[in-house]
């Protein structure tokens, strides 16, 4: 029998990571054995579902790279996909159960007749799990509005759509003695359950918004990889058992089994996620690097349409050196600034350091000059500086820092000749002499200088 699995998120919220990895084991499961992958909006709650919510799990899904065979806006044999749009098949559902004495009404509402006894079922990550029944009240399936209960409609769907694995978070290993009833009240045999451990902060207490961004959306924003974060939600909870840890998709989907699931809770660690994203970044091809940052640098007004065309090559050579230091795209925007504008203010510890002695002014319009008159490449500009830094008896690193503040307006860059070098020769001249024409800049005050 092909498995068949789904992911049946309640749209009263974004794609939480929790909910995406979630999804993410269900989808390497089906895609491992060849397997359906079915997404299942569950939005009986009215009052807390909104289109809104549907569209950024969709968003959200699709963003990570995980499709889905049937559901929302694919459809597929057991249409409708919406749990709202198939209210008549609950009601339906629950009158068979009325009508075989397995449920009854009180006070307007279905409750399901819990049997006596033990409700045992076998869970792929925690082993055999068994409750007492006498612990299970007779829980309501239909509410007197009409409306069933997440435990009646989950099951009625699981089963109509022929569902044969379910994983889904640890906080529904509770739930499942009551869905086990319901399966065999139906007389369908439960499918396989998987709980998977739920995500912790740092602080080991469940991920939340104190910890950061947990809407998969929101790193999107932040600049991560779908392809790193992807790897990454793969890897919490999750195992080969070996060290291996930077893994395809297609590894992925190869190397996937429910026995790698682990029991215990898995702690999101942004340090990591950020170690993976780099990695991601580093794997990139050139043309996928820019189309991922162009909403980036449109964003920061940077983007100019010929980085497709005339200036493509120029961009390419910039990224490779921005790129071994990058962890986000958004760190491209900052960096990549002074690629394209002038400074438009000094760093003022940089000032302080580098840019106050009273010959300072000198120094930078002597460079100026000098590069001015340098052949335009790396080796050269370097030799030429160097040896006026010797003329004017100061080290080189004076020229250095100076020149890295007048170019970038910033102590910290990738290195000062191969960044000259692509900025080009005019534009590096005018910030020179720019920033020359401008000293002495006002020093801001500093614990140093007071004492
Ligand atoms: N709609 C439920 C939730 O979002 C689905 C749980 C399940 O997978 O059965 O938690």
């Amino acid at each position: 029998m092909t498995p068949r699995l789904r992911f049946a998120p309640s749209p009263t919220g974004y794609l939480h990571v929790g909910g995406a990895r979630t999804a993410l084991f269900n989808w390497l499961y089906a895609r491992r054995h060849g397997g359906t992958f079915v997404l299942r909006i569950e939005d009986t709650d009215t009052q807390r579902s909104s289109d809104d919510m549907v569209s950024g799990i969709l968003d959200g899904l699709r963003w990570l790279g995980i499709d889905w065979d049937e559901g929302p806006e694919v459809g597929g044999p057991h249409a409708p996909y919406f749990q709202s749009q198939r209210l008549d098949r609950y009601r339906a559902a629950v009158s068979d159960l009325v009508s075989r004495g397995c449920a009854y009404e009180d006070d307007g509402a279905i409750r399901f007749r819990v049997p006596q006894g033990t409700t045992t079922f076998h869970d792929e990550v925690h082993g055999p799990i068994s409750f007492d029944n006498a612990h299970l009240e007779s829980f309501v399936i239909l509410r007197s509005d009409g409306h069933p209960t997440y435990h009646l409609s989950v099951v009625v769907d699981d089963i109509d759509m022929g569902i044969t694995h379910v994983v889904r978070g640890d906080d529904h290993i509770s739930n499942t003695p009551k869905h086990v009833l319901l399966f065999e009240a139906f007389g369908a045999t439960p499918p396989r359950f998987a709980h998977v451990p739920l995500i912790m902060g740092a602080d080991k207490k469940r991920l939340s918004k104190r910890h950061g961004a947990t809407s998969v959306l929101e790193y999107e924003r932040q600049g991560y990889l779908p392809d790193a974060l992807f790897n990454f939600l793969a890897l919490l909870g999750w195992g080969t058992g070996t060290d291996d840890e930077l893994l395809s998709r297609e590894e992925l989907v190869q190397r996937f089994t429910l026995d790698g699931i682990s029991g215990g809770n898995a702690v999101f660690n942004t340090d990591k996620l950020d170690w993976f994203n780099h990695q991601y970044l580093l794997k990139l091809s050139d043309d996928a690097l820019v189309a991922h940052l162009r909403p980036f640098l449109i964003e920061a007004g940077l983007w100019r349409d010929a980085f497709h065309s005339t200036d493509h090559a120029w961009l390419v050579q910039v990224l490779a050196l921005l790129r071994p230091r990058a962890q986000r795209l958004t760190e491209f925007a900052t960096q990549f600034r002074p690629f394209c504008v002038a400074p438009t203010e000094y760093d003022t510890e940089g000032v302080r350091k580098h840019l106050s002695a009273s010959d300072s002014a000198a120094h930078i319009t002597a460079l100026a000059a000098c590069v001015t008159a340098s052949a335009w490449n790396v080796e050269t500009l370097e030799r030429d500086l160097r040896a006026l830094a010797e003329a004017r008896g100061i080290k080189a690193a004076v020229l250095i820092h100076a020149a890295r503040l007048a170019v970038t307006g910033r102590m910290v860059s990738p290195g000062l000749f191969d960044m000259l070098v692509l900025i080009g020769r005019n534009a590096v001249v005018t910030r020179l002499q720019r920033l020359a024409r401008q000293l002495p800049l006002p020093v801001a005050p500093s614990a140093a200088a007071h004492e």
